[in-house]
Parts: C-alpha cells; structure tokens; sequence
C-alpha cells in the first residue's frame, strides 16, 4: 500500500512540476518590485488581537541575544560576533493568486531597503551570514547582505549554506572565497559560536511546494522566477555558546532521529511556524504530522524556552506590519496543550530578546 502511494505521489510531483514550468514559461515575466520602505516597526502588532504571547524584551543587553526582524531573519550576537540567520528583508508583494497560476513572476533583492534596514537595526557586524534553506524568503537577500557588509565593515562575513545557497550567492556577485558550502559533520567556529547545521525536512506544502522543492544548480542572477528560489537541502542550525545554545529551524519539520544527541543541550528552540497549523498541509500525506514533530523536536531535545519565528505576513514591509499569516494562535493552543509548563512565546519583531 505504502509503495503505490508512493508511486502516485511521486507521479503527481513530476506531472505538478512539468505543467508548472510549462506555464511559466509561456507565461509574459511580470516584475514585483518591492515595498520602498525604511527600517520602523508597527509599535501596535500583535498576534491576532493578543499582545501578551511575546517573548519579554530588554533593552540591547551585552550577553548573548537575539533580535528578531520578520520571518525567520534573526540576528544573534555576543556583543563581539554577530550571526545573521536567513536575512530577508526585501519582502516583496507577491501576488499568491498568479503563483498559485504559475505565472512568471520576477523577484531579486532590492538593495537599498536592505541598507536601509540594516543601519536602522543597527546591525554593524556580522560575522556569518547562516542559512536553513533556500526557499526566496530565507535566501532572497544572502548576496547583498554579504555585499553590504563586505563593503560597509572591516571584516568580510562567511556565507553558510547547502549547494543551492552557494548558487544564490554566486550569482548575486559573492566570490568563492565568502561561500561555505556546509556539511553536516563539521562545526564552524565564529567567534566564540559554534555552529553545526543538522539536516533536517522542509514542512510539506501541496501543489506549490513541489514546485519550490529540489536543488538550484546554477548561479541565479536576479530578477529570477520565484519558482527558481527551490529550497535546496533543509538544516537545523545548531548554536553553542558558553552564555547559551540555540537550535533553529526555519520550516517545522524533522527528519527522523535528527535532534535527539541534543538531548538536554538546547536553550532555546526558535522555529518558523509557517503552515503548521494548516491542517491540509499537516494531513496531506502524514496525518500525525504535529504529534511526531513535537516528539521528534521537543520531546527529544527538552528546550528550557520555545520561541516561534516566522509567523509575520511577509508580503507587507517590515515597517507596515500588522497581520501575520495564517491563525498562529492555533499554533500557540497546540504547543500549550502538549504542555503548559513550556509555553511557547512569540519573538517580538525589532527588539532584542535575551537567550
Ligand atoms: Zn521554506
């Protein structure tokens, strides 16, 4: 039973993807320039009319801290190193509607906002730009972040990522020598960080997805298909500092048996709520899907704190936004009925959270 699923699903994935690039290509290409905006925060967001569910923000402290801007970009620092987790800031207004038609739709970073954003955030060094994948809201903006700081700070950053990363890089002008192409077995030291990237799953989403799922094999040069921006391979990104670990995902799903030698290691556990409590995302092929990742990612790894990441619409500008994307309150009702000793807290968006 469980093969001839499989074939169909399979099946279904080829023909999905071959009448999704065949409309794209005879589709006219149609360029989404993005909001021009400057780096502010709507002081009245909340998460569907709550303001109590966010994690308790500090002034900029000196130890070991996060500042969050919108889905899953998080700036993580020491106070000497900084690390920038999937920067994406250009946010540009994709029409849901023609991808859902496969229309040729044009998306590349847009420079100036991204400056904007980063001299309004104050954030004047980072170290290593890290990625969990390559989908264009993670991976949009990795190349002219690096540009950025290569340009605008004394040290040159590292950019960390699977192969598909490197290609996004590569082709947005980052040279070789900026570029690692991460493994699975290595830990990268950052300063007093270290970093390992585990190999994990992207969250299944239908029809969409499959088309987004795979490997970039060549440099991508924007303005480029969304369509182009496939995820690549899927990390976790492992952090460790005397001051406190982190474990981030930026798509909530596992692969099996992946997290648990982290067993009592992490601090905090940040990741990206997008889709999880979509119930035909979650049933679609893998009914106990939310279940078997509190398992596989909770239980298996008992963080002391739950921070979620990625709940924002990240079709409005970063100083406009007020909806998040789906009901993340169902999210929330979940994580609090599995166990109400470790409620989850929301990042705050622009403000710094301790770890
Ligand atoms: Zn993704």
């Amino acid at each position: 039973m469980k093969l001839i699923e499989s074939i169909i699903a399979f099946i279904f994935n080829v023909l999905i993807k071959n009448v999704c690039s065949f409309f794209v290509r005879i589709s006219y290409p149609e360029y989404v320039e993005s909001n021009k905006f400057h780096y502010d925060i709507n002081p009245h967001f909340s998460i569907q009319g709550r303001t109590d569910l966010f994690a308790e923000s500090v002034p900029l402290p000196e130890n070991l801290h996060i500042f969050y801007l919108g889905t899953n970009s998080l700036y993580i620092s020491d106070g000497k190193t900084g690390l920038l987790i999937d920067p994406f800031f250009t946010r540009p207004d994709v029409d849901w509607k023609k991808i859902a038609l496969f229309k040729n739709i044009q998306i590349a970073p847009d420079p100036l906002v991204i400056s904007k954003i980063l001299q309004g955030a104050h954030i004047s060094k980072v170290d290593a730009v890290l990625t969990t994948h390559s989908h264009y809201d993670h991976a949009l903006d990795v190349a002219e972040v690096m540009k950025y700081f290569i340009a605008n700070s004394e040290n040159s950053p590292m950019l960390y990522g699977s192969k598909s990363t490197y290609f996004i890089g590569k082709g947005g002008g980052v040279n070789d020598e900026n570029i690692t192409i991460v493994n699975e077995s290595e830990t990268y030291r950052i300063g007093d960080f270290e970093v390992q990237f585990i190999l994990s799953k992207h969250l299944h989403i239908p029809i969409v997805g499959e088309t987004i799922s795979g490997q970039i094999d060549k440099p991508l040069v924007p303005p480029v298909n969304f369509y182009d921006y496939k995820d690549g391979e899927t990390y976790g990104i492992f952090i460790k500092h005397k001051m406190g670990t982190i474990l981030n995902l930026g798509s909530a799903n596992y692969k099996e048996n992946a997290f648990k030698f982290l067993k009592d290691k992490v601090d905090v556990l940040i990741f990206g709520i997008a889709g999880f409590e979509k119930s035909v995302i979650a049933s679609f092929d893998h009914p106990a899907y939310r279940d078997d990742f509190y398992n596989e990612v909770v239980l298996a790894t008992k963080p002391k704190k739950i921070y979620f990441s990625h709940y924002d619409d990240f079709n409005q500008p970063l100083n406009k936004i007020s909806d998040c994307i789906g009901k993340p309150l169902k999210t929330y009702n979940y994580f609090t009925s599995r166990n109400d000793q470790l409620k989850p807290f929301f990042l705050p968006v622009g403000k710094y959270v301790k770890i």
